[in-house]
């Protein structure tokens, strides 16, 4: 223990990305001025227009959270039978896909990106396969081409839960243009928040009124009901959240790479750690930081010695969703991810750090890790 090295203030995972109380005020004024809370309101207007720029995609709509979109983009695909997905992902993929109805069957991921392994897809595919919901797991892209030629083959639908991947592009184009439907999560935690909040960027045009009216109980506009919907308006506090954020998700973005580089150059070489590799072929946003460590009892050990210098971590993703107590699913089937899973660690990242506190959070791990490794 290096006593030295410990934070007065304890340092979380994550941090919620707050403007300026004053810009968000200003919106507050508007909303009384409007007297108009929820239902498609001005303020949700202006932050659905901001994000199709920002996004660079024709087809956009806003909901209460990522994980009621979720559910709505896989009822809007009217999918049935059987879905391939990820088990290394948050509980919101698997839950979406067992709570419309249709059973999660889950695919390996690939080692170095985490992401669902298109090699591995096709031996999942039975003639109840509808769909494949894949995951921009920390938000790096999965392989869009290979999972677009494999959906093509078998005329399957393609859904990217996109919650990470914000400001994400791949090849040069915006993350939301791949597949059928994409969810992008706002909440709280995520590298771009409107307190709460969702949304779902879609190839097809003809979409929208289905999607529009899933959302809002499936009512139409003739006023009749014609599915069974849900509730999942985003509200105008969430939108006047959101309009205050894009402002500075340029700014927000490029302070999460320099924290995030200098954890890669603090951290590389060190014990074997490993972590996301950058290259050439995508645009990160930086929203997590991850890492590998030799196995789950040095995860496990390096998790716990932080807790006593005020540094949370959290295993993400851990544990797999095959594995969750209230599913009853082999995980046997994914080995790479049921590894990771063991190995891995997310290191905190927010724009309110500084490069200081990363490179003390730094010293820490290459110094309990040392005596971890004289321990062996
Ligand atoms: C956060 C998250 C969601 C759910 O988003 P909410 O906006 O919190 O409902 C879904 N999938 C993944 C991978 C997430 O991390």
């Amino acid at each position: 223990m290096m006593n030295n090295l410990v934070f007065e203030k304890r340092i979380n995972v994550t941090q919620p990305k707050m403007p300026p109380l004053s810009q968000y005020l200003g919106y507050l004024e508007q909303i009384w001025e409007n007297k108009w809370l929820t239902n498609n309101g001005p303020l949700h207007e202006k932050f659905k227009e901001g994000l199709k720029e920002y996004l660079e995609v024709e087809n956009l709509e806003l909901f209460t959270n990522g994980h009621l979109a979720l559910e709505i983009a896989i009822k809007s695909l009217d999918l049935k039978g059987e879905i391939i997905t990820t088990p290394f992902t948050f509980a919101s993929t698997t839950h979406a896909i067992t709570n419309c109805g249709l059973t999660p069957v889950f695919c390996d991921i690939d080692p170095d990106t985490f992401n669902i392994d298109p090699k591995k897809i096709e031996d999942k595919i039975t003639e109840k396969t509808s769909a494949i919901l894949a995951v921009h797991v920390f938000g790096i892209p999965c392989n869009v081409e290979r999972i677009s030629e494999i959906a093509q083959k078998y005329n399957l639908k393609v859904i990217y839960d996109a919650a990470h991947a914000f400001g994400v592009y791949k090849d040069g184009v915006s993350i939301g243009n791949f597949g059928d439907i994409s969810m992008f999560s706002l909440h709280a935690t995520k590298v771009f928040n409107s307190i709460e909040g969702g949304i779902l960027t879609y190839k097809d045009a003809k979409l929208s009124d289905k999607i529009r009216s899933l959302r809002n109980f499936g009512i139409v506009g003739s006023g009749d009901i014609k599915y069974v919907g849900l509730n999942a308006k985003m509200n105008e506090f969430q939108a006047a959240m959101g309009l205050c954020n894009l402002e500075s998700i340029d700014q927000d973005i490029a302070k999460r790479e320099e924290l995030f580089k200098t954890y890669v150059n603090s951290l590389q070489d060190k014990f074997d750690i490993k972590f996301i590799q950058l290259n050439g072929t995508w645009q990160h946003n930086y929203s997590y930081f991850p890492i590998l460590l030799k196995n789950k009892y040095f995860r496990d050990k390096l998790h716990e010695l932080l807790k006593k210098y005020n540094v949370v971590t959290r295993k993400y993703f851990y544990p797999l969703c095959n594995k969750f107590d209230c599913y009853n699913y082999d995980s046997g089937e994914t080995p790479i991810a049921l590894d990771i899973s063991q190995r891995v660690l997310c290191l905190p990242l927010y724009t309110e750090l500084t490069v200081e506190n990363v490179k003390q959070i730094s010293d820490i791990i290459v110094y309990e890790l040392g005596g971890l490794y004289e321990q062996l």
